[in-house]
């Protein structure tokens, strides 16, 4: 039967736990990634949350302060008169909150204004009656308001602070209106240019109508994001933060919040990619720490391999062996088998019973029980070849046939049953009696005295020769001895002389031993 060759055990164990060694830092490496991962989410959408609230916080305190700012000036207003001079120093003595300050009449005529000559202002001077939308409902509502911001005929974007003017008797007497520029350098400016706590972060302004009404990249103001569902939470006065995806696909961590003063929203937002680096350097980081310990790990995993595969191939092969050269007397015993699994100790025991079996079969014969003539090879050639002096007896039962031809072969082999165990009663110990063939027997002495063969040829003889066998009378047999010369170099030498003296007993009236003549 041909067998598949197969995976080798010590490879199959390797390759398992090379397996299992690279798919346990593989499981380490996913999860030291992913929580890497969740932590810097959570930190930069935390860290833009803060933000957008301490800015909107701040946008927040400022409007508020613009607004207290022209109602303090609004009231001295009321209550006198006031110079261009006055009007330029009270602009600058505030930290420049404005890019400009106008005061107009209850119709809405320009009074006075600062910076006095304003860049084309759009006819905007002393003098020059406003109509603009903006103007008309001030003059209608005679209240305090922030406006949103809108695009001046300048071109900037500009937001309109305005407050009215009551005199002491609390007649209306118009309104005095601060701008703000939203891209010149002013104090919204300043707080909204300081998100600089984290590389590739940048905070953007939306008005109420989500608007983008401040934005690092200046082509994108004006644009309507409204549709936005980050954008829709915001101007709907909520705050919080989450991981979005922009128009143009990118992805961010946006922290968002609301300013009361304005109705604005205010977004910080870092790119996600900003984590891709720290992770591609924890990946490098887990590898090259790692592969001295895996490294380190497979040797001694190879080495407990070797340990535990070592006695089942030694096992193995020896089976292989054993089978395949088909040799008499193999002994496990041979084999020294050290390994602590139970399974190969099992094995181990099995293998020895087995072939103590497989040994005792194969050199037994089937009929008497004695050694057959397979062990009387072996024997013979272990003697031979260990020079081992010893002495053959050849015998040979007289006239059997005759036995099968008028008792059948059932009578005729109860004799040779009964011949092997008068043989082995008549023999020492250490004399090896074995069944050489059909109604032929052998006997080999560990001697090479021929009278010690011949008492033992004799002894063998005269006893069956007086008791009464299996055919119901006694069975005489003829024997043949030779002993083993130191030139013998092939049992056929010897088996042959013993033969030839056996032949000698039969052909001078059997029941007789012949010890063969050396000439
Ligand atoms: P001789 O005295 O010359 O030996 O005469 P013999 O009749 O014994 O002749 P031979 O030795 O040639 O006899 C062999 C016979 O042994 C033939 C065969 O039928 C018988 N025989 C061989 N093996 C067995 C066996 O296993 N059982 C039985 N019953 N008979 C066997
Ligand atoms: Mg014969
Ligand atoms: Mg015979």
């Amino acid at each position: 039967m041909s067998i598949k060759k197969g995976i080798k055990l010590k490879v199959a164990i390797s390759l398992l736990a090379v397996f299992i060694v690279c798919s346990t830092t593989i499981v380490n490496w996913y999860l030291s990634v992913h929580a890497l991962k969740d932590t810097l989410t959570e930190n930069y959408l935390q860290n833009n949350y803060r933000y957008a609230t301490k800015v909107s916080l701040s946008t927040s305190d400022l409007f508020f302060n613009m607004q207290q700012n022209l109602g303090t000036l609004a009231k001295i207003l009321g209550s006198k008169e006031y110079s261009q001079e006055d009007l330029d120093y009270w602009k600058e003595a505030n930290a420049n909150f404005f890019n400009s300050i106008f005061i107009t009449d209850e119709t809405g005529v320009v009074q006075l204004m600062t910076p006095k000559a304003l860049p084309n202002k759009g006819g905007v001077k002393p003098g020059v009656r406003i109509t603009s939308d903006l103007m008309i409902q001030a003059l209608k509502d005679q209240k305090p308001f922030v406006s949103n911001p809108y695009m001046a005929q300048t071109g900037n974007l500009v937001v309109l602070i305005s407050y009215p003017i009551f005199d002491q008797t609390g007649t209306y007497q118009g309104v005095v209106d601060g701008t703000v520029y939203l891209e010149s350098d002013n104090s919204l400016q300043r707080i909204l240019n300081q998100h600089e706590f984290l590389d590739q972060s940048s905070v953007f302004v939306v008005d109420q109508n989500g608007r983008i009404i401040y934005h690092p990249n200046s082509s994108r103001l004006n644009e309507s994001i409204a549709d936005h569902p980050l954008i829709q939470k915001v101007i709907q006065g909520k705050s919080g933060s989450a991981e979005i995806i922009n128009r143009k696909g990118q992805e961010y961590f946006s922290g968002y919040a609301y300013v009361e003063q304005t109705g604005w929203g205010i977004i910080a937002q870092t790119p996600t990619t900003v984590i891709e680096q720290p992770l591609r350097e924890l990946t490098k980081k887990i590898i090259i720490r790692s592969l001295p310990l895996l490294l380190l790990i497979y040797l001694l995993a190879w080495l407990f391999t070797n340990h535990l595969a070592k006695p089942i191939n030694r096992l193995a092969s020896y089976s292989e062996e054993a089978t395949q050269t088909n040799k008499l007397g193999y002994s496990i015993h041979q084999l020294e088998i050290k390994s602590p699994i139970h399974e190969v100790k099992q094995l181990y025991k099995h293998l020895h019973n087995h072939f103590q079996l497989l040994n005792k079969q194969i050199q037994q014969d089937g009929l008497t029980g004695i050694a057959n003539r397979r062990a009387f090879d072996l024997e013979i050639n272990d003697l031979i070849t260990q020079k081992t002096p010893f002495s053959l007896i050849m015998l040979d039962i007289d006239n059997f046939k005759k036995v099968n031809d008028e008792q059948g072969h059932l009578v005729g082999d109860d004799v040779l049953r009964f011949i092997a165990s008068i043989m082995e009663e008549v023999s020492r110990k250490e004399d090896l009696c074995y069944r050489y063939g059909g109604e032929e027997f052998a006997i080999l002495l560990k001697t090479k005295e021929v009278e010690d063969a011949y008492a033992l040829a004799e002894r063998l003889r005269l006893r069956l020769s007086s008791t009464v066998s299996p055919a119901g009378y006694p069975i005489t047999i003829s024997l043949g001895i030779s002993t083993y010369q130191k030139k013998d170099p092939f049992p056929e030498d010897i088996i042959k002389r013993a033969d030839s003296a056996l032949y000698q007993s039969k052909r001078t009236g059997k029941n007789k031993t012949t010890i063969y003549e050396l000439s």
